[in-house]
């Protein structure tokens, strides 16, 4: 049996946060919710330590710590008061006293009792050196960053958070019912208790992931705040008391959790391999698992449809002689397959002539792998395949003058998979900033000599900083200083000590909003692909990576054949048709690293990654083919088909600059049109 632990603290989600965490670590754990059971459990069996909240609901946390000294008993005492509170009004003579001051992390107030209950113990020294198991790691320092993206353990967490899922209607609706008391009556007694109820579904929800439900809460919390609601409250502010809290009781009871989405993955990665030779399925089966390489494997295209059907993939590798079946055709039928729309592709083949290259990049691989293929060849192309399904890391910009706390929270973020940059000087930021371009900044509030609120202003009246999300960290809570965040033109606003899942849920809320606003600013309604600015920021972004690893990119300029005519002779309506059908063959067209883009009017623009200008030509070729191949309906219900003209320039050769490289293509466009049309020139 473990040392015993008492906590005694009116919030119950917290102590199951704190107690799980403790008997994760080898502790038997009491809980108490006011003095009353506190006193109980003490009496059943005095603990080696009590944690107790200086208010709960019946006593003070020091009148309870008395209560217990008179009992005779030998416990050790660990008192969490309140922000305001005087640490000296504690008496001193409580030589066996540990005074903390609220708020308290979970993951503090663990390795508090861990390193208290560890000094005291003379029994059993081994639980003080025994460190925190990995799946509580949550709650202590930041693990090592875990094998595969998303991944985190903490089934405690999950415990205590499933069991708050479960209370939330409960606790919402009795926040629903005070507030409502509160509105009616409008006396001080009520809207303290709403704010009471607010305050703590505010801290707990966030807390454990319920990001929404902890915002709404948040907000009332704000609105119904004692020391702004004087007089009482307008119309207006009950109006957007109601409105947050419907919000709430309509927010996802779900917490927003990576960890339902990891499943236990005892394997690097899973592929399926397609080839019609045993001998090499069984090669690939061995090399697998020495690789720890989950391999699927088929011997036909039937059988590699049946196989990938409903299987998470991480990528599929196809042998070019597959049963005499064009490979082409595998590697669409596969990413028809549901859930397989972007499914990364390798094609392999003894034969690696240009033309089995040019079949390879037409048909969506993204590797070309030459038989016979060696153990790293293979982890190479899975490590290869994972890397180009994860997402782009989101960029974070941390600035904060406290390097330890920017450590600490850098850490946390990278094993989130997330890329941090942390400053320390408010100085630098604008460089910081062109430099790293970042998604979000997280901003201090109190820093030496320029205060937060002042860098905000500043960069909300820099053009190119006015849409950058900005989260200010601050342990500054009271609402005048939330308010002049808001101000100062902060997007939210995040009190520290920073909860780890609530500072994770406001940077993905963040996100999502951007992306959104991204992809609906960086599409082209008509074609589905990149606008212009688009495609030139993308083709930027490759040419410079290009450049480093010295691989060529060929750029590609396109232009519809004689396509005034077809809008004069069938309609405005069918010739948009046309660029809607060319936009969907080139999006599907193509590796996920090509670059796609409608350069405006009738004219496309491409960049094929890691090509010469001949394999770029061949590729397109085929595609121009299967656009010729396409029949058209006019308004009139007439049949027509369509072709296009393609100029290729090749990066480094023929220039370095997006607009030297195009000059090139033009021209070559230019020639190939003088040359009779529907060919590519370059
Ligand atoms: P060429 O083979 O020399 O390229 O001849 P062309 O007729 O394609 O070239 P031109 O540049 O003279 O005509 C382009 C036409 O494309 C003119 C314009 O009305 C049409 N166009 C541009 N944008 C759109 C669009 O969004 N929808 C439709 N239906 N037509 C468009
Ligand atoms: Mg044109
Ligand atoms: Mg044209």
């Amino acid at each position: 049996m473990g040392i015993r632990i008492l906590l005694v603290d009116g919030c119950t989600a917290y102590r199951k946060v704190v107690a799980g965490a403790l008997v994760e670590l080898g502790y038997s754990v009491a809980e108490a919710s006011d003095a009353a059971s506190g006193l109980a459990a003490v009496h059943a069996e005095p603990p080696r330590l009590a944690l107790v909240d200086d208010r709960l609901p019946d006593a003070r946390g020091l009148e309870f710590i008395d209560r217990v000294r008179a009992l005779g008993v030998h416990t050790q005492f660990c008192l969490v008061i309140g922000p305001e509170e005087e640490a000296a009004s504690c008496n001193e003579d409580h030589f066996d006293l540990r005074i903390l001051r609220g708020p308290v992390h979970p993951s503090k107030l663990v390795r508090e009792i861990h390193s208290l209950a560890g000094a005291s113990d003379t029994g059993t020294p081994a639980l003080a050196a025994r460190p925190a198991p990995s799946h509580v790691s949550y709650l202590s320092e930041p693990p090592p960053p875990p094998a595969r993206p998303g991944r985190s353990s903490d089934s405690p967490l999950e415990d205590v958070r499933r069991s708050y899922a479960a209370k939330l209607p409960a606790e919402i609706a009795i926040l629903g019912k005070a507030v409502a008391r509160a509105r009616d009556l409008g006396d001080p007694a009520s809207v303290t208790e709403a704010h009471r109820l607010a305050h703590a579904i505010h801290g707990t929800a966030g807390t454990l992931g319920f990001g929404e439900i902890s915002e709404g809460a948040r907000e009332i919390e704000n609105l119904l705040h004692p020391g702004r609601f004087g007089d009482g409250l307008d119309h207006e502010k009950w109006a957007r008391i109601e409105r947050a809290l419907a919000r709430i009781e309509s927010a996802p009871r779900q917490p927003r959790t990576r960890t339902s989405v990891a499943p236990p993955a005892p394997n690097v990665g899973t592929v399926l391999v397609a080839d019609r030779d045993p001998a090499a399925l069984v090669a690939f089966k061995a090399m697998g698992h020495r690789g720890s390489i989950k391999v699927l494997t088929a011997r036909s295209e039937a059988e590699a449809l049946a196989r990938a059907h409903d299987t998470r993939l991480d990528g599929a590798i196809i042998d070019t002689d597959i049963g005499g079946a064009d490979v082409f055709e595998i590697c669409r039928s596969l990413r028809s397959l549901p859930g397989h729309s972007s499914l990364p592709l390798a094609v392999m083949s003894t034969d690696s002539s240009v033309s089995n290259r040019v079949a390879a990049a037409y048909a969506g691989a993204s590797v070309f792998l030459q038989k016979p293929i060696s153990d790293a060849e293979l982890a190479e192309t899975v490590r290869h395949f994972i890397a180009s399904t994860t997402t782009e890391k989101t960029r974070i910009l941390l600035l904060d003058d406290d390097e330890d706390f920017s450590a600490f929270l850098a850490g946390m973020l990278t094993q989130e998979r997330m890329e941090v940059t942390t400053v320390p000087d408010p100085s630098r930021i604008l460089d910081v900033l062109a430099e790293t371009r970042p998604d979000i900044l997280l901003l201090d509030v109190v820093m030496p000599f320029v205060s937060g609120l002042d860098v905000c202003r500043m960069l909300r009246s820099t053009s190119a900083h006015r849409e950058l999300p900005i989260l200010f960290l601050t342990a500054e809570t009271s609402v005048e200083s939330r308010v002049a965040c808001f101000e100062a033109g902060g997007d939210d606003y995040i009190e520290k000590p920073v909860v780890r899942e609530e500072l994770l849920a406001r940077i993905e809320v963040r996100m999502d909003r951007q992306r959104l606003f991204r992809q609906r600013a960086d599409r082209d309604a008509l074609t589905g692909l990149f606008s212009r600015r688009a495609f030139v920021e993308s083709l930027n972004a490759r040419l410079s990576d290009a450049g480093r690893r010295e691989r060529p990119v060929a750029v590609c300029l396109i232009d519809i054949d004689h396509f005034k005519s077809i809008n004069d002779s069938f309609g405005h309506l069918a010739g948009d048709r046309v660029l809607a059908a060319l936009g969907r063959l080139f999006s599907s067209r193509f590796r996920a690293n090509d670059v796609r883009g409608r350069w405006g009017g009738e004219e496309f623009v491409m960049a094929l990654d890691g090509e010469e200008p001949d394999t770029a030509r061949m590729i397109l070729n085929q595609v121009l083919a299967e656009f010729r191949r396409m029949v058209f309906e006019g308004d009139h219900g007439e049949s027509f088909t369509v072709s296009f003209s393609g100029g290729v320039a090749s990066f480094p050769r023929d220039g370095k600059s997006i607009d030297g490289l195009l000059r090139v293509a033009d021209t070559h466009l230019y020639e190939a049109k003088n040359l009779g049309r529907s060919r590519i020139e370059g």
